[in-house]
């Protein structure tokens, strides 16, 4: 009770307050670098010098929000270093695009959830309880314990009745916080596959037959409170570790032990980078939770076969690893389903999303979750999706983008399930396939003849 009652009083200050309280970023201006010099090297000299922030960034190419004071010598520094003709003004005034604050909407039907909208964490913790009640049959409320600031995380559980699953398949959106899509379209993902299951569709019904299904809207909640109620481009968790009480937050998704954890390898030791990798592996209880909760799904019930970490933005398909160059043994399994998810995602809408392993598609990073389930919990198919776009809204996607978004995604998803299904993630000591359980039907039937090309 005490919690909720907290979580009132901040909201409440939020919505009587909000032009105090919110961070303005009229002005402020996001820029694309594109040249062979731009490493993590330079971003970060960039995020240093001008108090930039990195939106994304990979090989030879970075978009950088700059402040309106930073704007002129940001400007005048590139052009001496030679980038004259190699960057362009993608957002002119991020301002504009961040959504007007308005009042959480709690809901007692789940029939009158507006599937279209971003949300609030009390808007999704309602939807939680709501998916729940609509689904009792088949769906489970499970507590992976509480945040830094003492949120409760809480994921559903989807499973058959009829005990033939031997595998399971997990998703996790919102570990950086201000990648709104992401929960936006996992809970639409969610729905539609409920909804298709309820109505018997043969293909959602086999994949639940076939799978234990596990779905974490919001893997960091004191980032993405914070960024609903004072910073809309807050990435990071909400601990503090520096000393001189300044710099905030630990990038939840470098946080994981990994192999060259404290190498600077795409992660920093400084407090107040959009990377700080935390104090040690494991500070962040929201990470410990994620950590645990697999740990205990594959311990005690079925294993995790395929785990996708939703992030946004810059539309890839990424597989292990991140921390080096080396490549994993069932590498064929991977780019194949990779690639036909690609494909899938491009049937829907025309989406373009580029396929590969993190370190030479991104930029090398240790510390991911990706790379922990694959080394430590042994899931086979450990993958990140970066949603849409490239950068037109960056993370202010509109949210007249959710439902295609959601729509693109599902076929990816629902195709790599099958592929599970199928047993191209049973192991991952090499690229034979062995098919253990699984009923053919056509959905099935034309991705096996499309993965036999
Ligand atoms: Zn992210």
């Amino acid at each position: 009770m005490r919690l909720q009652h907290a979580n009132f009083i901040a909201v409440f200050g939020f919505l009587s307050s909000a032009s105090s309280e919110f961070i303005d970023y009229s002005g402020y201006k996001v820029f694309t670098i594109t040249h062979e010099k731009v490493n993590q090297k330079y971003v970060n000299y960039l995020q240093a010098e001008f108090n930039a922030d990195v939106w994304d960034s990979k090989k030879g190419q970075a978009d950088i929000m700059v402040s309106p004071d930073h704007l002129e010598i940001f400007q005048e520094r590139l052009n001496l270093h030679g980038l004259h003709n190699f960057y362009h003004q993608k957002i002119e005034d991020v301002g504009g695009l961040i959504e007007k604050p308005r009042k959480n909407q709690i809901l007692k039907d789940l029939s009158d959830f507006n599937y279209e909208i971003y949300h609030s964490y009390e808007e999704i913790n309602n939807w939680v309880d709501l998916i729940a009640e609509q689904y009792s049959d088949i769906v489970e409320i499970e507590s992976l314990g509480f945040s830094h600031e003492g949120r409760e995380m809480r994921a559903l559980k989807v499973v058959s009745g009829k005990n033939l699953a031997t595998k399971s398949y997990y998703f996790e959106a919102t570990i950086h916080a201000r990648e709104w899509i992401t929960p936006a379209a996992l809970m639409q993902i969610v729905s539609r596959f409920l909804e298709n299951y309820k109505n018997g569709e043969q293909n959602e019904v086999e994949l639940l037959e076939n799978l234990d299904w596990y779905f974490l809207p919001v893997t960091n909640p004191d980032g993405y409170v914070y960024s609903w109620e004072h910073d809309r481009m807050w990435r990071k968790t909400r601990s503090l570790y520096d000393e001189s009480g300044r710099c905030y937050g630990v990038d939840a998704n470098r946080n994981w032990d990994t192999k060259f954890w404290d190498d600077d390898i795409g992660s920093t030791s400084y407090y107040c980078s959009e990377l700080y990798r935390g104090p040690n592996p494991w500070s962040e209880p929201c990470v410990v939770n994620v950590r645990d909760y697999i740990t205990k799904i594959n311990a005690d019930r079925n294993p995790v076969k395929g785990f996708f970490d939703i992030h946004s933005y810059s539309q890839f398909w990424l597989y292990n690893f991140g921390y080096d160059e080396h490549k994993p043994d069932n590498l064929n399994n991977l780019a194949k389903i990779g690639n036909f998810a690609a494909g899938a995602i491009y049937d829907v809408h025309g989406t373009v999303f580029d396929v590969g392993d993190w370190y030479n598609v991104l930029y090398p990073s240790a510390g991911t979750a990706i790379d922990y389930m694959y080394d430590v919990q042994k899931v086979p198919c450990a993958t990140t999706t970066e949603l849409r776009d490239t950068g037109r809204y960056g993370f202010l996607l509109p949210e007249d983008q959710i439902t295609p978004v959601s729509e693109e995604m599902y076929a990816a998803y629902m195709l790599v399930g099958n592929a599970v299904v199928d047993g191209y993630c049973n192991s991952q000591s090499s690229d034979t396939v062995d098919v253990d359980s699984g009923i053919p039907h056509d959905v099935l039937r034309k991705f096996r003849e499309q993965f036999a090309q």
